[in-house]
């Protein structure tokens, strides 16, 4: 429904695009249902935590520095397996319910873009299922 575009500034950075996904929910004038935000990369992905205290991201990245240290032996040539893994990780959609033409996320939730192989020019795909529209 929606193709949105993230630019992104270093080689790991997660960016709050909640207000984005929102702009396009509220552009497609759906009231109820569902919103699927999808990324289409293999070195990127998209997750949801928590926006007020920037340390929990800190904290989630390093963590994920841990799990997936450079020198593991990695056959990948393209030399950004680290990326690649922590795609997996972090995975490439959420879905968020939508009530009253508005994301149903937690007090403290935020839709993060997650980027491991910048800094890049990526695309992120919305698509809204069901629902009434402006009711
Ligand atoms: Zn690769």
């Amino acid at each position: 429904m929606a193709e949105l575009s993230v630019s992104t500034a270093s080689r790991e950075q997660w960016i709050d695009i909640t207000s984005m996904i929102q702009d396009a929910v509220g552009k497609s004038g759906i009231g109820g249902g569902a919103c699927v935000v999808y990324v289409p990369h293999t070195t990127a992905g998209v997750t949801i935590q928590e926006n007020a205290d920037p340390d929990v991201v800190k904290d989630c990245q390093m963590a994920l520095a841990r799990m997936v240290p450079d020198d593991l032996p990695f056959r990948h040539s393209e030399g950004n397996s680290t990326a690649h893994v922590k795609s997996v990780l972090t995975g490439s959609s959420v879905t968020v319910p939508v009530r009253d033409g508005r994301l149903a996320l937690g007090t403290w939730q935020a839709i993060y873009f997650c980027e491991y192989d910048g800094p890049r020019r990526r695309r992120v795909i919305v698509d809204l299922i069901g629902g009434n529209v402006n009711g």
